[in-house]
């Protein structure tokens, strides 16, 4: 067998048809940029999130960056950022000229530690950057207990968790406001790079929608210095067949997890992501831990099974961050996470067989060592 990480072809198979008369309806338009597509996805993405306001703009950094420029963070500020997230959390921040102030996750999860929140507060923090890492939703509830009691926002990083719940409400819907990603490997994925920015606050909608587009609200008059980071029509086209099904590509692979949850239950030293209660992830990413991952991943690759891992370099150890001067043992639990995940095999085109094939070649790994 030879299974890739993520099946990147199937959707189009799939999908084809719906997918060329997107693409024909735009090409038979003639307009590209800022018109009835994007407008459409706008409506039809918040809807399904259940907010009011949608903005699409170039990709997930941008959503995420867009948002906080939006609530005029930005120098002297310090934004809560978790530990263990992709690199994208922290570049956001930094875009907007704020700190990026790291705390560590709750152990044995991926989400941040209120309590270690609550102890990096200072009087310049500004907003707290919850990520739902891996499509696992972060516990929010305490986070905007605490957000209110300091007077702060709160922004989900909602980049790999479209269409998740929590407690009944949808990913996204949980905070100030969320930034989404549609790049291509994401659950609801463009073609290209993609992004959006979901909120129910009337003013910050308006703000990011002059800030998408050299900040301006009538063409040629430009009010505040803003960006050129747009989502085109064709990608908004392609978003919007692709959401028809994110339900039922989210539901699939949650039978994938909960297979592998199911076959891989037992075995010692491996580390299987738990799901908090009353939430339902979208298992953007199968992440679990062993001691010998690399080795794990090696055995893996000779039967034929790609994996990957989420991430290998924590950001504060990374070379963008070097001037934070944040040494290895700053974060303990990130960097333990970073030696020690492995990314499963995971999407909506994966079959239980491949999954079959996978759990036995872990057991197989496992019995061995
Ligand atoms: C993908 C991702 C982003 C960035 O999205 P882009 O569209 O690639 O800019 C941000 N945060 C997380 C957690 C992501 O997974």
């Amino acid at each position: 067998m030879n299974i890739p990480f993520l099946d990147l072809k199937s959707p189009y198979t799939e999908l084809k048809d719906e997918l060329d008369s997107a693409y024909q309806r735009v090409m038979e338009s003639g307009w590209f940029i800022m018109g009835a597509e994007v407008e459409a996805f706008e409506h039809e993405f918040a809807a399904y999130c259940e907010v009011k306001h949608c903005v699409g703009v170039g990709n997930g950094l941008e959503a995420l960056h867009l948002i906080l420029r939006a609530y005029g963070i930005g120098e002297g500020h310090e934004v809560i950022v978790p530990s263990n997230t992709y690199i994208a959390t922290w570049l956001a921040v930094s875009y907007a000229g704020a700190i990026p102030v790291p705390v560590e996750p709750l152990a044995h999860t991926y989400y941040l530690d209120p309590e270690k929140v609550e102890a990096a507060i200072t009087p310049r923090t500004r907003a707290i950057l919850p990520v739902h890492l891996y499509g696992l939703l972060a516990d929010i509830d305490p986070l905007i207990a605490l957000a209110e009691k300091y007077d702060l926002k709160v922004i989900e990083d909602s980049a790999q968790a479209q269409g998740a719940h929590y407690k009944g409400r949808m990913s996204g819907s949980l905070g100030h406001a969320a930034g989404f990603s549609f790049y291509p490997g994401k659950n609801l994925g463009a073609l290209g790079d993609a992004g959006a920015v979901i909120t129910n606050d009337d003013k910050l909608v308006e703000q990011v929608r002059m800030l998408r587009n050299y900040g301006s609200k009538v063409k040629y008059y430009n009010d505040i210095k803003g960006y050129n980071s747009r989502l085109d029509e064709m990608q908004a086209a392609f978003l919007r067949v692709k959401l028809k099904h994110l339900d039922e590509w989210n539901m699939r692979r949650t039978k994938i997890a909960s297979t592998y949850l199911d076959s891989l239950g037992q075995l010692t030293d491996l580390i299987l992501p738990s799901v908090l209660d009353s939430t339902e992830p979208s298992w953007h990413i199968f992440p679990v831990r062993h001691s010998r991952r690399d080795d794990l991943q090696k055995y893996l690759k000779n039967k034929g099974v790609d994996t990957l891992i989420h991430y290998p370099v924590p950001p504060h150890l990374s070379g963008a961050y070097a001037d934070l001067n944040m040494p290895k043992g700053t974060f303990p639990i990130a960097e333990k996470i970073a030696s020690s995940e492995l990314s499963l095999p995971m999407g909506p085109h994966l079959t239980l067989d491949e999954v079959g094939y996978i759990t036995n070649a872990i057991r197989e790994y496992i019995a061995k060592i």
